[in-house]
């Protein structure tokens, strides 16, 4: 009986545990699978990070809509680098900024080989500054500063300028028409600019600037369109030597806006008054500046700038002499909607030479003003205000003097400029002002504010004159 019971309840037992055993080996093997997986991904992903060179890769917003910047920074103990670029909506762009990096990130540590020094440290950054541009357009200036480990940094620039609305990166070619007699007009600008810059005067290499600034289309991509202003970037020591850095080209839109494709073009004021002020209305306040002695290269473009930011209109007299070096900041001049006029060839006392030698410094003044500007001075002011009745039937057009002196020329004090303008401010006064002096450039952002707090309407001289009677 017993024997039975056991045998009946053997094979019960018997499949129960061969039950159990096929449960036991089905965990551990799920178990070991999924373990050997978890390793095979661990393994995986190891080395993925030691090929990036424990890189860490990063993006976020950025203040312009469309727009994020990805940050790329290796703490490697040889070759550790910083890198910031943009990131859009447009693949193809991406690729290309993407290409750059990639390529910056590649050369880096291949030059740090050749360094002798095995021990050496490298520094690779790349900083990325983004200024939009109209509607849609944004320049992306990338400045990647290089060191090898030896005594110096190199600093060079990349840019993009891209049309967020179409996802192109666009060319200096595009923005120029495609056309080559813009580009030789915008190379000389550019070379003449260098050659100017004071600050690289004694570090420029001389053969290098013209090559670098020979018409050629490759030779203007690193641009960016910064508030009014296109700039032109070179690396450092690619036309001048370390010490004068990694020189750039400011020039204002609206010199190069002829130029320009119609869609890039900025919005210009003409020489017409846009709001004449009521004819005889007492209560109007005009204001007549003008600058006399220029064009200056640092000096005048400052103090374009300060009137534009008032929108004030002035009066610039100026020299013959000095128009022939610098043409293009006579024409920047009349481009931002200011008048000019002629103040002879090279400042002698009109009063004391003959009359034909007279003429001679009105005339070949007169001559270069219109070669620059393409069109004729309006009004002629004589050097020290020195003329008399023969020699204003003479002029052709209006002589004219002024009734507020400044005495900048004098005093060379930025803050004296408002000091005088206030002892003898007067409706309808025109002022005078020399823009070769950086103290007056410097003094004029309160005389502005001054003015235009006290009700003051800036106007030319042309302008203000009929009501001067
Ligand atoms: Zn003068």
């Amino acid at each position: 009986m017993i024997q039975e019971r056991r045998k009946k309840r053997g094979p019960m037992i018997d499949f129960l545990l061969i039950g159990l055993i096929v449960t036991l080996i089905s965990i551990i093997l799920v178990i070991v699978l999924s373990k050997d997986h978890f390793k095979f991904q661990k393994i995986s992903a190891s080395k993925d990070t030691n090929s990036e060179a424990t890189s860490n890769l990063s993006t976020e917003n950025s203040a312009f809509p469309g727009i994020r910047i990805t940050s790329d920074v290796s703490k490697d103990k040889r070759t550790p680098f910083a890198v910031h670029y943009p990131q859009t909506e447009s693949e193809v762009f991406n690729d290309v900024v993407l290409q750059y990096i990639t390529k910056a990130k590649e050369d880096y540590p291949l030059s740090m080989k050749k360094n002798k020094d095995k021990k050496a440290t490298g520094e690779l950054t790349i900083n990325l500054e983004t200024f939009p541009y109209q509607d849609h357009y944004y320049s992306f200036v990338l400045t990647k500063m290089l060191y090898l480990g030896g005594a110096n940094h190199v600093v060079s620039t990349k840019t993009f300028f891209f049309n967020n609305e179409t996802g192109e990166a666009i060319n200096i070619q595009t923005l120029l028409q495609n056309d080559n007699n813009n580009l030789t007009t915008l190379a000389a600008y550019v070379r003449k600019d260098l050659q100017q810059n004071l600050e690289l005067k004694d570090q420029l290499n001389n053969d290098e600037l013209l090559k670098v600034t020979e018409p050629k289309w490759e030779n203007f991509n690193r641009f960016a369109i910064i508030d009014d202003s296109i700039h032109f970037y070179f690396d450092e020591y690619e036309i001048a030597s370390g010490a004068a850095g990694a020189p750039i080209v400011k020039l204002a839109l609206s010199l190069i806006n002829p130029l320009l494709a119609s869609d890039f073009q900025i919005a210009m004021e003409t020489m017409e008054p846009t709001k004449p002020v009521s004819p005889g209305d007492p209560n109007a306040k005009r204001i007549a500046l003008t600058f006399d002695d220029g064009p200056h290269p640092k000096v005048t473009e400052q103090i374009l700038n300060t009137l534009d930011k008032y929108h004030a209109k002035a009066t610039f007299f100026m020299l013959g002499s000095r128009v022939k070096h610098y043409p293009n900041i006579a024409r920047d001049v009349l481009a931002r909607g200011h008048e000019i006029g002629n103040h002879s060839w090279n400042h002698p006392v009109l009063t004391k030479m003959p009359m034909e030698q007279v003429l001679k410094e009105y005339t070949s003044t007169a001559n270069e003003i219109e070669l620059a500007i393409n069109q004729g001075a309006t009004v002629f002011r004589p050097p020290y205000g020195a003329t008399n009745d023969d020699i204003n039937a003479k002029i052709p057009v209006p002589v004219v003097l002024w009734s507020i002196d400044t005495l900048d020329w004098k005093h060379r004090n930025s803050q004296l400029l408002l000091t005088y303008i206030k002892k003898n401010m007067h409706n309808n006064a025109i002022v005078l002002m020399h823009d070769i002096h950086q103290s007056t450039a410097d003094g004029l952002d309160a005389v502005l504010a001054y003015l235009q707090s006290e009700g003051y309407e800036f106007v030319t001289v042309s302008e203000i004159l009929p009501y001067r009677e």
